[in-house]
């Protein structure tokens, strides 16, 4: 299938082959023909998979082909970091064909916010929004979303996992009976279903398997010690990386280790919830333009940031959710590159090893410790076996980029990863 298949506006078309997009990935295949019958659609497909382009395409090919100039799209996301995201991915696909968009988030000063009120004002195309300041927007009445024709519900489990129920049936009172909604989760929890239920009509369903991370990543772990960590992430470092995010689960860890490898003239910078938003902002961007190295964040980081050519996420914990696993570890090989993934695993963590081993359906590659951090005798404690699956080198492997499984089938219908 090609882009060309879908008969888009040519200047959509246009935008598509500029952004440097060949082929649709499998959700955008599967995704496009269906929201462009009109169709609600639930999807479960995590980010890395082409997502946003999926649901973004056939709305702006709407847009394109009914040459209206009201707001008749929203987007719902959960941070201000994904709708900026979403926001600069519909400039770049709609650059000839001149649909407007905005973005609107909560969290910018008041230049921000007059900026976010002039382009509601002017009736921009598309909004991207989140919750809690949509609703501002609402209430103050500067906003009105009596148009829309399109609801997107993006990483809706997230928004959820934020607190965002509430908002979200507000916003909805809003908006026209008459509507097509569309929602994307990365899980597909019971919360999510029944959101889905008093939300959308109908809808078709879509699957690509979320667990799955991208086969480019090259997954490995270290078993050591607390105390050999910091070491071995800087000599890690020295490995000629160019772009590199290291992740740990708690800001504190973030914060001194921050100071570590500052100490140690790593070209670094801490990303956590204690930052301003200016500040958060100001580190991507200089992450994004290659000008810092490396990033040490919380999981805050591990959703949605779009950073291509990262080659390099160390975990210097391993994450309870075994999702946020696979969320981590995404940040690299996006978009069928390559990457690498280091996991530092203690004897506390082996379980959690386990866990994650068994979602991702095969065993992780364990490296030796290099040199001088084999003076301190590894982790000893045996590694629980995994139950079920198979243990030989490939397994059940992993062997797209975009996920191995998917299917379309109506509503009411039993979900596996419910
Ligand atoms: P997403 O899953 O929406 O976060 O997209 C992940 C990355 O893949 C983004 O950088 C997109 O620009 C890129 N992308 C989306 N669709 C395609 C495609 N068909 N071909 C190549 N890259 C794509």
């Amino acid at each position: 299938m090609t882009f060309q298949d879908f008969n888009f506006d040519e200047q959509l078309l246009e935008g598509v082959l500029s952004m440097g997009y060949n082929t649709p990935t499998p959700i955008q295949s599967l995704a496009i023909p269906a929201i462009m019958n009109g169709d609600d659609l639930i999807a479960c497909a995590q980010t890395g998979t082409g997502k946003t382009a999926s649901y973004l395409l056939p709305v702006l090919d709407n847009i394109c082909k009914t040459h209206n100039h009201h707001t008749t799209a929203l987007v719902l996301a959960p941070t201000r970091e994904l709708a900026q995201q979403i926001d600069q991915q519909v400039e770049g696909l709609a650059y000839f064909s001149g649909v407007s968009s905005q973005a609107v988030f909560g969290g910018g000063d008041g230049m921000a916010y007059e900026q976010q009120r002039r382009g509601i004002q002017n009736n921009v195309n598309i909004l991207i929004a989140t919750p809690g300041r949509l609703i501002a927007h609402l209430t103050s009445g500067v906003l009105k979303l009596n148009q829309i024709t399109h609801l997107v519900l993006d990483e809706a489990d997230r928004m959820l996992d934020m607190g965002f129920h509430d908002d979200i049936m507000r916003i909805v009172g809003y908006l026209p009976k008459k509507r097509q909604t569309l929602l994307f989760s990365a899980t597909m929890p019971q919360r999510i279903r029944k959101l889905a239920n008093a939300i959308l009509h109908n809808p078709q369903q879509i699957n690509i398997a979320i667990s799955q991370p991208a086969a480019g990543i090259d997954q490995q772990i270290y078993r050591l010690h607390d105390q050999q960590k910091t070491p071995l992430l800087k000599h890690i470092l020295k490995q000629g990386y160019q772009s590199a995010i290291v992740f740990a689960s708690r800001k504190e860890i973030v914060k001194s280790l921050y100071k570590e490898l500052k100490a140690a003239n790593v070209n670094t910078a801490a990303f956590h919830s204690d930052l301003e938003q200016k500040e958060r902002e100001e580190i991507l961007l200089r992450f994004k333009n290659r000008q810092l190295p490396v990033i040490i964040g919380t999981d805050a980081l591990s959703r949605g940031i779009d950073v291509e050519g990262i080659d390099l996420v160390v975990n210097y914990d391993v994450p309870p959710d075994p999702e946020d696993y696979v969320h981590r570890i995404g940040r690299t090989a996006r978009a069928a590159t390559t990457g690498t993934a280091i996991t530092f695993v203690n004897n506390r963590d082996l379980r959690r090893l386990k866990t994650i081993e068994q979602l991702i359906e095969r065993p992780i590659n364990e490296k030796e410790l290099p040199g001088d951090l084999k003076a301190i005798e590894p982790a000893k404690e045996t590694r629980p076996e995994r139950s079920g699956g198979d243990h030989k080198k490939g397994g059940r492997r992993n062997d797209r980029r975009y996920g191995k499984k998917k299917h379309t089938k109506p509503a009411g219908g039993d979900n596996k990863s419910a």
